[in-house]
């Protein structure tokens, strides 16, 4: 469904990602390990064309989408991404927030985009405060409005950025809970995480980065039991 191809990405003289090459196939759930700095989230903003790759191929679907022709935002509905700091837009209600681009971007009428918005609110379990600002809710309770609007959207793909590295502890567990459901669920993700566990228990393919290249991938076996790489093993020694 999706591939990287020899991507690389550079902010002027610093080399961030080095001939990436991976693939995601449907119902993948990928997790993305690594040091901080490694390049984990330049990555994800060149997979969703937040960055525009210095050279290689992002192709979805057996299309190149790294050409400036090709419609970002539609792309983007296809390819969602949650963020590590929720962005959330502060000015408009829980509601609004799922609304909004279903109605920009897919040209959904308002209230079939308000009956996705309740249907996914409700999956995340955030349909009792639909009409509040995001100021008045708790970190795990925006992210779990940002995952819902991102399903609003009806991706095919779901990106997550350390969607829960910015959340108190107590509140890592109700955000992990939902990405476990949908990943049960068969949802493609590909999930740039902290959390172990998550990536050894939930997903089914798991990505060691060191300094822009991929050091190791393998399945959570592979990769936490049988680590064949040097620095995989240093990194993993880290969470023991
Ligand atoms: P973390 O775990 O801390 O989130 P990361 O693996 O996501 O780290 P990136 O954020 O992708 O790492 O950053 C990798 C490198 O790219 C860093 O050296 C960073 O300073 C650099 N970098 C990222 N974005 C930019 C930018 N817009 N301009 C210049 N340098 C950047
Ligand atoms: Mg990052």
């Amino acid at each position: 469904i999706l591939e990287v191809k020899h991507l690389s990405k550079s902010f002027g003289a610093n080399a961030v990602l080095k001939d990436i090459d991976f693939v995601v196939h449907p119902g993948d759930v990928t997790s993305i390990i690594g040091s901080s700095g490694s390049g984990k989230s330049t990555l994800l903003r060149c997979i969703n064309l937040l960055e525009t790759p210095t050279s290689g191929d992002v192709v979805f679907h057996g299309d190149s989408v790294v050409d400036k022709k090709v419609n970002a935002a539609a792309y983007r509905a296809k390819v969602g991404m949650v963020f590590q700091s929720f962005n959330l837009f502060n000015n408009m209600s829980v509601l609004e927030n799922c609304i909004i681009g279903q109605t920009k971007v897919l040209k959904r009428n308002k209230e079939e985009a308000k009956e996705k918005a309740m249907q996914y609110l409700t999956k995340v379990g955030m349909n009792p405060y639909i009409n509040a600002k995001p100021r008045q809710l708790s970190g795990g309770q925006k992210q779990r409005v940002a995952i819902a609007r991102a399903l609003a959207m009806e991706p095919e793909i779901l990106l997550f950025d350390e969607p829960t590295s910015a959340l108190d502890p107590e509140m890592v567990g109700e955000v992990l809970e939902v990405m476990r459901g949908l990943a049960n669920e068969g949802m493609t993700m590909l999930v740039v995480t902290h959390e172990m566990a998550f990536a050894r228990d939930v997903s089914n393919h798991v990505v060691y980065m060191a300094d822009g290249v991929i050091c190791e991938e393998g399945s959570p076996s592979d990769i936490f039991e049988n680590p064949q790489n040097a620095r995989t093993k240093d990194f993993l020694a880290r969470f023991r």
